[in-house]
């Protein structure tokens, strides 16, 4: 075996934001070592530049001072090295989100991608970090370490030196320290963990309570037979702020921010919003460990850490892991029926309410995902198609045929679990591996027995909307779509700053749009009269829809005046009714939401404490 790399990581300077990592090669190539950092991280599909961060890189080998010149945006070049070599750096660390590294006085975390550089052609070698306690710190004594990377040496939660097998290892395994509550609970004979940074007054016991059931679902939904988990343990690092949501998956951990009062605290019962939407997240994250971490698409098998990695798949990575994960909420009886119902209903209103899905395929979404869903902008709702809700919504439509077409006897679950088979657990790892860009319909067709590729081709690869009415109708389940409000729209997205009211996204084809309204005007009177969010309100109330109004607003620092023709809201906001219905649909339910499916209203959620 080839001796490790070995890293070194302090938090020399918290208030600073600062850490210094060292990195020993044992081997550099004696003609010119190369490092380089990730532009991205896995899962955030941006690139995001985390070489911007570091500073200050310099090199020994054999006692003597090596050359280190900077050849590309985040490449970096020794001189000639004699013997093994020592690489020094700096990491700014002051971006509090799931994606890449923060340090203050009070903690700090880090994903491997922001600070840890790749020694090039040397992916495959063992590594060893050791992760330091901050230098003189008051308080830091009580500071503990968070990561599932294997220790080697290090106590449990405590710092020291862990280990992972390459660098693609290394860097999938997010390390929190500081002074985090800690919650507890097993798995399928696993250990998991959650702990929580930030002021919390949080009911652990409760929270493990809820996750716990949601595991298992997921657990035993790839391997209803085995029931084994594909980690030997996992964690939820959670990070609780004022305001602030994001996850990011792992292969045996998440990184997840959220707002603190999201959090369950000690003597609250029932299910708020804000809750319901934290374990939504900490769902998603964890059946991501299955579907995006083991079952990829091929082109991330490898992820090229340099450059955009594109794939037509998101709808399924993404989408499909946004369908499963409030499903899972009602399979482990922590939504009602009426709880799921409404999660979903929220979701169609959202994909309803954007122009862009008439004009994006969520194939094309993903595709352009690190130029589009990623870069928003005034413009984005009238072009852009989220892959995440409406692929929810596909994953929806295809499960709901798949049930129907099969006479109840097959499902989406089957081909997530051929899936799982063909390219997770049984895979053989290695380039190449993984979902093709073609490969999709082949699967369903294998799982369930149903050509379902004009289904598909419309519904991920189209821009006409799914046949949902009529798909749930078959599950005993009414679809009502109607405007938002009675009143008329002018077809506009408005910002209030301060005093002024700015149009923030003019809807292509609304009265606004027609009108010759902008993104980036400034609305300063509508018939004469001075407006801002609550008084355009209440002035639409007053009109309908062919109506005209007089509005003047400043592009830039000209007066301009617009006659607007108003129009009838849009049909977007959707409401679900589940209807009573025969046994037979009732056990279609309830094989397609489990416990939710089963009951009526009321009463799973408050069991837990
Ligand atoms: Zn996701």
């Amino acid at each position: 075996m080839s001796e490790a790399l070995v890293y070194r990581i302090c938090p020399i300077d918290p208030g600073g934001h600062c850490f210094r990592v060292t990195l020993e090669i044992p081997e550099p190539s004696p003609t010119g070592q190369t490092l380089s950092l990730p532009t991205w991280i896995p899962g955030s599909y941006l690139i995001r530049e985390f070489a911007r961060h570091v500073l200050r890189v310099r090199a020994r080998s054999g006692g003597r001072a090596v050359t280190v010149t900077k050849i590309e945006k985040n490449r970096w070049r020794l001189g000639a090295c004699r013997a093994s070599a020592v690489i020094e750096y700096e990491v700014y660390a002051w971006d509090l989100s799931v994606r890449a590294a923060h340090l203050d006085p009070t903690h700090g975390f880090f994903n491997g991608t922001s600070v840890f550089l790749r020694v090039d052609g040397q992916h495959e070698r063992p590594c060893e970090v050791e992760i330091e306690a901050p230098p003189a710190l008051t308080g830091a004594s009580a500071w503990r370490v968070a990561t599932t990377l294997p220790r080697a040496g290090a106590r449990p939660h405590g710092f020291g030196r862990y280990r992972a097998v390459d660098y693609d290892t290394l860097v999938d395994h997010p390390v929190e320290m500081g002074s985090f509550a800690l919650g507890r609970f097993e798995v399928a004979g696993v250990p998991h963990e959650i702990a929580i940074t930030g002021q919390t007054d949080v009911d652990l016991e409760r929270l493990c309570a809820d996750l716990s059931p949601i595991c298992e679902a997921q657990v035993a939904f790839f391997e209803p037979r085995s029931k084994r988990a594909p980690f030997d343990r996992y964690l939820f690092l959670t990070t609780a702020v004022g305001e602030g949501y994001g996850g990011l998956e792992h292969r045996d951990s998440t990184a997840l921010l959220c707002n603190r009062n999201d959090l369950p605290y000690r003597g609250q019962t029932g299910l708020t919003e804000g809750y319901a939407r934290f374990l939504g997240l900490a769902s998603h994250e964890y059946f991501h460990a299955w579907h995006v971490k083991r079952i990829r698409p091929q082109a991330f098998v490898p992820y090229d850490l340099d450059r955009e990695n594109p794939t037509r798949l998101l709808w399924i990575f993404e989408g499909f892991t946004s369908y499963y994960d409030d499903l899972f909420l009602a399979r482990a009886g922590i939504f009602t029926l009426e709880d799921y119902l409404k999660a979903l209903a929220r979701t169609m209103s959202a994909v309803l309410a954007g122009p862009g899905r008439l004009k994006q395929s969520v194939a094309d979404s993903s595709f352009d995902a690190w130029i589009k869903y990623y870069r928003q902008d005034e413009h984005s709702p009238n072009v852009i198609v989220s892959y995440y809700a409406k692929g929810a919504l596909v994953a929806l439509a295809l499960d709901l045929e798949i049930r129907r077409l099969s006479g109840g006897t097959r499902s989406l679950d089957d081909v997530m679990r051929l899936l799982w088979q063909e390219y997770g657990r049984d895979a053989i790892p290695g380039p190449g591996r993984g979902l093709a860009e073609d490969a999709f319909p082949g699967i369903v067709q294998q799982a369930s027995g149903l050509d379902l590729s004009a289904q598909i081709r419309a519904w991920a690869y189209g821009t006409r909307d799914l046949p949902l009415a009529g798909l749930l109708a078959g599950m005993g389940i009414e679809l009502i779509a109607r405007p938002g409000s009675p009143a008329p729209v002018l077809g506009i997205a408005t910002v209030q700053r301060g005093a002024e009211l700015g149009v923030r996204t003019a809807y292509t084809g609304g009265p606004a749009h027609q009108a010759g309204l902008s993104a980036g005007d400034v609305l300063v009177a509508v018939d004469g009269l001075k407006v801002d969010e609550k008084t355009l309100k209440a002035l639409l109330e007053r009109h309908r829809p062919g109506q005209r109004l007089r509005v003047h607003a400043f592009r830039r620092d000209e007066l301009m005046e617009f006659e607007v023709v108003l129009a009838a809201a849009q049909a977007s906001e959707v409401s679900l009714k589940a209807q009573s219905v025969d046994r037979a649909t009732g056990a279609g339910r309830r094989s397609w939401l489990g416990r939710a499916g089963g009951l009526r209203a009321g009463s799973q959620s408050q069991k837990a404490r």
